[in-house]
């Protein structure tokens, strides 16, 4: 099987980001920030925003991890639906948690617009097409939490999922009207690019390699510089390291793999999610799908554990496209690339505070544009003070997952029967399919 030649399209449409440099010499700050994706740079800017003066040391550049190479959904929410988060964290809890989460598309383009970022945004909604009558059962029961709760999502009909999305392959479905898209390469360029108009620091290539509290502060050391600040926030989600070791075995990477279509002719496009939706549908491994700027066709799903991604990953996603929309055979794949998505064992994301002035949040389950950019701001809230019972979400004690290093192992295995489960769905569904039409 022959490796495949990885380019996210992102790369190649995005306004350049700021230039920023090394990490050189002894620095100080009021506070620092490891990892300089949505939740770093989120902080980042609302402490900064707050008048602090605060860095960002990334050890790579801005964007060349998660936060730029996503699939630029912008999802309301977290996985579980409203009552179940209430349910399990009582429903003061996980009444405040539902808000905080939901409100995260609020916080994405109220940025977007204050900062003047460049990234293609649209705010039209997020589609969950369903898969099957089961799923689309518990979309209405989504639908009715939402409804209960003031939020404008609507349950959709298999006529009007052709419509929206174009693909006759769904049987329903829910359209969130809160949710959106961004260019994410371009939207975690423009953060960076705000927090160094409103006075912050970036270093890139710049990896923290060692953390350690000295008299009332704390160090952080890179390769060839350091900074001490009273308060210092990881943002390192699933690419945490070896300086907090206790927060890496927390997630389990699990990779995305996407894959790009060449631009699709006017009138072809048109009949492709022409009210510029994103969607993600209920299979189990979901299939999550949206236009570009440029008419192409952006699709990821999970991606091969391979070091190095092949045609036959590629292939599984050309099937996949086709499956949703047949029209586009003969279309050519121009990209593809992908990344480690950080999951966590209950399906939330964590904000922890690790020691006195030692805070992180990471976990956000393949829902982070929104999530991580709110995540940030509750970072930046605390490190300014604020009392956690005000924050609308729970700071957790770090539980580092039992056997975490066969994690990986039982993800893939987890994958693998979930993929038969799909499998297996699939042909049922095309059995039912021809029994009816032969009835
Ligand atoms: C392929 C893919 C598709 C996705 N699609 C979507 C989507 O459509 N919608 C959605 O909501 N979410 C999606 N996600 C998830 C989303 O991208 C992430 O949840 C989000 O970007 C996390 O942001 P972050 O800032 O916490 O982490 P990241 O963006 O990963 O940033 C962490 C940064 O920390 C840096 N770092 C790590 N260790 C160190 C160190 N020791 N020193 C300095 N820096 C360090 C890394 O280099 C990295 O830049 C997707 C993820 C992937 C991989």
């Amino acid at each position: 099987m022959s490796a495949l030649p990885l380019q996210s399209l992102w790369s190649v449409t995005a306004p350049p980001g700021p230039v920023c440099s090394a990490l050189s010499g002894a620095q100080r700050a009021q506070a620092a920030v490891i990892g300089g994706g949505y939740t770093g740079l989120s902080a980042a800017l609302h402490l900064a925003e707050a008048g602090r003066d605060v860095v960002v040391l990334e050890a790579a550049e801005i964007g060349e991890r998660a936060s730029g190479i996503n699939g630029g959904q912008v999802i309301p929410g977290v996985k579980q639906d409203p009552d179940a988060l209430e349910a399990m964290l009582g429903p003061y809890a996980g009444g405040r948690l539902v808000a905080t989460a939901a409100a995260g598309p609020d916080l994405v383009f109220t940025l977007i617009a204050k900062h003047g970022i460049q990234c293609e945004a649209t705010r039209t909604g997020w589609i969950q097409p369903a898969t099957s009558e089961a799923a689309l059962a518990q979309l209405a029961r989504r639908a009715e939490q939402w409804w209960r709760r003031g939020a404008r999502v609507d349950l959709l009909s298999r006529n009007e999922v052709l419509q929206l999305t174009g693909s006759a392959l769904y049987c329903g479905g829910l359209l969130d009207r809160r949710g959106g898209t961004v260019q994410p390469l371009a939207y975690v360029r423009g953060l960076a690019q705000a927090l160094i108009a409103a006075g912050g620091r970036i270093h890139t290539q710049s990896p923290a390699l060692r953390l350690a509290r000295v008299t009332g502060a704390w160090s952080i050391e890179t390769p060839e510089g350091s900074v001490t600040a009273p308060v210092v926030i990881l943002a390192t989600d699933a690419y945490t390291d070896a300086v907090n070791d206790e927060l890496r075995r927390t997630v389990v990477p699990v990779p995305s793999f996407q894959v790009a279509t060449a631009p699709i002719p006017a009138p072809l496009r048109s009949t492709i999610l022409p009210g510029g939706q994103a969607a993600s549908d209920t299979w189990h491994l979901l299939r999550y799908f949206r236009l570009d700027g440029t008419g192409r066709l952006v699709l990821g799903s999970r991606g091969s554990f391979a070091q190095t991604p092949t045609t036959h990953d590629a292939q599984s996603h050309y099937r996949a496209v086709h499956e949703i929309y047949p029209q586009l055979k003969g279309i050519a794949f121009e990209y593809h690339w992908g990344g480690p998505v950080a999951m966590t064992r209950d399906h939330l994301p964590h904000l922890h505070e690790l020691a006195p002035g030692l805070l992180a949040g990471l976990g956000y389950n393949g829902r982070g544009v929104a999530m991580a950019t709110v995540m940030g701001r509750l970072l930046a809230r605390r490190a300014l003070g604020a009392p956690v019972v005000e924050l609308g979400f729970p700071v957790t004690p770090v539980l580092p997952l039992p056997l975490h290093s066969l994690s990986s192992v039982g993800a893939r295995a987890t994958i693998q029967y979930l993929r038969c489960v799909d499998g297996l769905a699939r042909v049922g569904a095309r059995l039912r399919a021809h029994t009816l039409f032969r009835v």
